[in-house]
């Protein structure tokens, strides 16, 4: 998968050098480019920034080095172009890439959402500042391309960097070969199938006895049925307390007949 970050912070973005993401990369499976917005400007103070029309407080990001930024992406081909990749597959590149615009006024990014971009073999995000892009920039290209305008929570950031490291992770986890066990994320909170809408319960490990703690009986029971009943029984206990809203909107035919005497 190849992914192209613009920003005016690139070294915002230098987490994505370590662990899982950084592994990712130097094993080829990810390609990821991050591109300074300035180099797109023109003027002696390279601006990116200017008074909104209307008047009000904060600047808004300029159209032009935005345009001229996308346009070069888009231009420079797709995933496996111009890198060492391994992951030469350009599938769906004719199409473009999808564009992710982070903003707090995006649909919600949820693992739904992570799954659907993990499918996709190219990703441009425009992690902006100020407060946020020329309504323009989104207009033009969502007319030749995919855009998603996506927030990572009702709360608002000084700017779209850190949604970018969150979103990244949250899709390169999904990639086949970047975890080390394929099934890591099938128990997840919010995955696909068994777990959809729930939130896990909770996890131990060794030693048996911490601080006089012990563990749950049946997880020594080697009983399989039986853990999985029990840890079903926990997420749902546990999304109930957290997250009652997910239980609401939980599809009845997805639950099993335990799990209605809740
Ligand atoms: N005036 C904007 C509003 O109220 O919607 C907020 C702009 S914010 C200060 C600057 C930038 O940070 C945004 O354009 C976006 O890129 C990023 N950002 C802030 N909060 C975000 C969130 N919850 N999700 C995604 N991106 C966010």
């Amino acid at each position: 998968m190849r992914l192209d970050i613009v920003t005016i912070f690139p070294e915002y973005l230098e987490p994505l050098n370590v662990s899982l993401v950084g592994k990712a990369r130097a094993r080829g499976l990810l390609d990821v480019r991050v591109h300074d917005l300035r180099q797109w400007t023109h003027d002696r103070h390279n601006t990116v920034d200017d008074t909104p029309y209307g008047g009000g407080p904060g600047m808004v990001m300029k159209p032009e080095p935005w345009g001229e930024a996308l346009d070069a992406i888009v231009a420079s081909g797709g995933p496996g172009e111009g890198s060492d990749t391994e992951d030469g597959s350009r599938g769906g590149s004719e199409h473009g890439p999808v564009v992710v615009v982070p903003t707090p006024s995006g649909s919600p990014f949820t693992q739904t959402t992570a799954v659907e971009l993990a499918a996709e073999p190219w990703l441009v995000f425009t992690p902006a500042r100020y407060e946020g892009i020329d309504r323009r920039v989104i207009e033009e290209y969502g007319e030749r391309l995919r855009v998603r305008e996506l927030s990572i929570g009702d709360y608002v950031l000084a700017g779209g960097e850190a949604p970018v490291l969150v979103m990244v992770e949250a899709v390169a986890r999904l990639l086949p070969g970047v975890l080390g066990n394929a099934e890591s994320h099938r128990d997840d909170s919010f995955a696909p199938g068994a777990m959809a809408d729930l939130l896990e319960g909770p996890v131990y490990t060794k030693p048996p006895v911490w601080r006089g703690r012990g563990i749950p009986e049946v997880l020594l029971s080697g009983h399989h049925g039986r853990i999985a009943r029990w840890r079903r029984d926990q997420a749902l206990h546990r999304t109930a307390r957290y997250r009652p809203d997910l239980i609401e909107r939980c599809d009845p035919a997805a639950l099993d007949a335990q799990d209605r005497v809740l």
